[in-house]
């Protein structure tokens, strides 16, 4: 049983946990050979159920674009207007009713970036979604801490579990 748990957690364990998108050393990354992103967009990008996009979230993206990065938003909103408004506003391809962590989107992620998984690396803010989907598929996993508080049930509850992983 105990080496069944430990298999999940590595499952579900992310290559890096950052306090938010802001504190990530890319040029780190580049030389791990990482040229590629998918971002998630709620609680990482910006906060569930905001649709505005901050001049500090649009000069985060135009920088990395500048260091020659590849950019695509996978998101599991099942919103496909607002994914496709903030990918316009960022001039990033986009994909929501991602399924994630099943294999799909981070799949389609890669086509879209033209990158294979060990260059690329998913940005996001749920170990079961994100975190998960892109360890299963070798991509390199970063998680940041979501960016509201929760309140609704499932959610506060899946919190719960992901700092039992975590810690
Ligand atoms: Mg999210």
């Amino acid at each position: 049983m105990k080496e069944y748990w430990e298999k999940i957690k590595k499952l579900l364990r992310p290559n890096l946990v950052v306090s938010d998108i802001y504190n990530i050393d890319f040029a780190k990354l580049k030389n791990q050979g990482i040229r590629a992103l998918i971002l998630d967009i709620d609680d990482t990008l910006i906060p569930r159920g905001v649709n505005e996009i901050s001049p500090r979230v649009f000069e985060w993206v135009v920088e990395r674009k500048e260091e020659g990065f590849k950019l695509c938003l996978a998101s599991n909103s099942r919103h496909p207007m607002r994914v496709k408004y903030i990918g316009k506003t960022l001039e990033l391809p986009s994909m929501s009713l991602g399924f994630k962590p099943l294999p799909f989107a981070f799949l389609k992620s890669l086509k879209l970036l033209d990158a294979e998984a060990n260059e690329t690396a998913m940005i996001g803010d749920q170990l079961f979604m994100d975190i998960l989907g892109a360890n299963l598929v070798g991509i390199y996993s970063i998680f940041v801490k979501h960016l509201s508080k929760e309140t609704f049930f499932p959610r506060v509850l899946m919190r719960q579990v992901e700092g039992w992983v975590l810690d």
